[in-house]
């Protein structure tokens, strides 16, 4: 896979996790870090990186999950109350193929405000609804 393999050295994020490379750090905790994203698609569009480094959530032990949402809740609050949001949309990009540009697992949070004209992905759709129906 073209641009898949990247160690921990070269990572981005695990170089930011050792505070190698800068970031606006939002959030904290025993193994996950928020910080701003650099080219946003709302304001206050964050990431949540895992301090360890894991490809995608499929390498990401489960026993991290519990912790992952609590840092999702508390940092999508906290992006809510800071940017005047009234939602947000929460991405995690999972190989090439998916979007996934930084090798390194990571939740995007995207703060919503209404008539903001974010457009989360591209809309197609798999197929017509009534194709759907017709095939149930
Ligand atoms: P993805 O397509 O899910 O891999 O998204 C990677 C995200 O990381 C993109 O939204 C980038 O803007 C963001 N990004 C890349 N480098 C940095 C950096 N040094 N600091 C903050 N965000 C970054
Ligand atoms: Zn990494």
């Amino acid at each position: 896979m073209a641009g898949g393999i990247i160690n921990m050295e070269d990572c981005i994020f695990c170089k930011i996790v050792r505070g190698e490379i800068p970031c606006k750090n939002i959030y904290d905790d025993d193994n996950f870090i928020a910080f701003l994203d650099v080219n946003p698609k709302s304001e206050g569009h964050s990431l949540i990186v895992s301090k360890k480094h894991y490809k995608t959530l499929l390498d990401m032990p489960s026993s991290l999950g519990g912790e992952l949402l609590d840092a999702v809740k508390k940092v999508g609050l906290d992006l809510i109350k800071e940017n005047n949001a009234e939602g947000f949309n929460l991405i995690v990009n999972n190989g090439e193929v998916a979007g996934q540009i930084v090798h390194h697992v990571h939740v995007h949070i995207i703060p919503r405000k209404k008539g903001d004209g974010v457009i989360i992905g591209d809309g197609k759709k798999l197929k017509d609804r009534e194709v759907l129906d017709a095939n149930a």
